[in-house]
């Protein structure tokens, strides 16, 4: 695979050389600024599509990632990193007649971000193996991405991982579940707020000297970031396995709850390499920038709002850019294969209620608004279920008047002692400790 920088047009003299998949994913961004993209996606074979429906995710995840990766990791050790990532379930739950829900919350975390995680932290150290380094991921989370990337990480040789959370700012069942680990994966409570956090990590990332710091030890800091390739391309294998459990293959219209627009990018890759999907559809909550561009054909960045369905209180959605690639900012193309909406909270709490008291069902706030999304605009299909609903206990039970039950590998983090390291908002103790820790 060759990556070229989405950001090369906006300046036709600084064309960066076309980077390896190795660089784009150790990198995480490209020199400009840009994002990574593939130049060519490549299809996958007819027979492939004609046996589909006998593979297992493993098996489908393998052929796809081959396809995509074959030059740049050797099959063995491409089918020893998908075994050990893609290790769950996502099955294709009928909710009632042509409605299916793909649930993708059996990760350790229980949500999809699992699947990017887990994938991006073994190719990660695949690369650093083959080089005999080491790499420290330093992220900042407001909750569930760190958990996932914590988690996908946890054991993996060559990487360890500094998570900073704000203090006080996140939810306790999130807490417990930063900062129970242990082994490589080590909470830093920071003494402000998200924003902080973000900074902190942006700030250490551009600081000359902890950089000779970390070179000195043979270690360098990493970025785990949702814009990463390695979290981009295994979000694609889930649309082919959940293709494969349609028995009407005319079902295969899929509902996406967006905010980033990972999850949706990752689908219209998958379509590109043959998929045959119908149609996509963008489901928003009131954060609904998408929305209003294939509306209005105009892309306007806002502030995030809060909403229930908070994975996805994203103004400015870094993927966007990478749709308008893949559709060469074609407004009309874009207009062909995805439809959006947007819904707000209370309606995304009726949806809750209606489905768990007609259909038996828990849905989770955000594959609510999925599920909206494809009642706008199909009779039939899938929307993906992105979180298991006792993630949003706080949410869901009061909707439905029914208490949830918690998943074990939920559960058994609560019990835990929480381990932290408590560090003021200013980048100087931050720093400090990082050198103090660059070995
Ligand atoms: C991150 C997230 C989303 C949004 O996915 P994007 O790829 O950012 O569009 C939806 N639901 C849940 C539960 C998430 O964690």
């Amino acid at each position: 695979m060759k990556l070229f920088s989405t950001n090369r047009k906006a300046d036709p003299k600084f064309l960066p050389p076309l980077a390896t998949f190795e660089k784009a994913v150790m990198q995480g961004l490209a020199e400009d600024g840009g994002l990574f993209m593939p130049t060519e996606i490549p299809t996958l074979p007819k027979d492939f599509f004609e046996k589909i429906s006998i593979l297992s995710l493993p098996e489908i995840s393998f052929e796809v990632a081959k396809t995509l990766l074959q030059e740049d990791i050797p099959e063995k050790d491409l089918r020893k990193i998908i075994d050990e990532s893609i290790n769950f379930d996502a099955p294709l739950k009928q909710v009632v007649e042509n409605i299916f829900s793909l649930e993708l919350f059996h990760g350790p975390t229980l949500a999809f971000k699992d699947f990017g995680a887990r994938f991006m932290a073994r190719i990660m150290s695949y690369f650093i193996n083959k080089s005999d380094k080491k790499i420290t991921i330093i992220v900042a989370t407001s909750g569930d991405t760190g958990s996932a990337v914590a988690s996908g990480v946890y054991n993996v040789p060559g990487i360890r991982v500094f998570l900073l959370y704000p203090s006080g700012k996140v939810s306790k069942i999130q807490e417990q579940q930063l900062t129970t680990m242990g082994g490589n994966i080590h909470a830093l409570e920071i003494d402000g707020t998200f924003d902080d956090c973000q900074r902190l990590v942006k700030t250490a990332f551009v600081d000359k000297e902890l950089k000779t710091i970390f070179a000195e030890n043979n270690d360098s800091l990493g970025s785990a970031n949702s814009i990463n390739i390695a979290r981009l391309i295994p979000q694609s294998f889930y649309y082919f396995y959940a293709y494969a459990q349609l028995k009407n293959k005319d079902y295969a219209v899929f509902s996406i709850p967006s905010g980033n627009l990972g999850n949706l990018t990752a689908g219209l890759i998958a379509k590109k390499m043959g998929l045959p999907i119908k149609k996509f559809i963008a489901a928003n909550n009131s954060n609904n920038s998408f929305t209003e561009y294939l509306h209005t054909g105009n892309f306007t960045a806002k502030a995030s709002v809060t909403t229930i369905s908070n994975a996805m209180d994203v103004g400015n959605p870094s993927n966007f850019v990478r749709i308008l690639e893949l559709y060469e900012n074609n407004l009309e193309k874009i207009r062909q294969d995805i439809s959006s909406a947007d819904f707000s909270d209370e309606k995304t709490a009726a949806a809750i209620k209606e489905v768990y008291e007609k259909y038996h069902y828990t849905m989770d706030p955000h594959g609510a608004v999925a599920y909206l999304g494809l009642k706008t605009f199909s009779p039939c299909g899938i929307f993906f279920e992105t979180a298991h609903p006792a993630k949003f206990l706080d949410v869901v039970e009061p909707i439905i008047g029914t208490k949830i039950q918690i998943p074990e590998r939920l559960a058994s983090c609560l019990t835990k002692t929480k381990v932290t390291t408590k560090l003021s908002k200013e980048f100087q103790d931050f720093k400090n400790f990082l050198a103090k820790n660059a070995k």
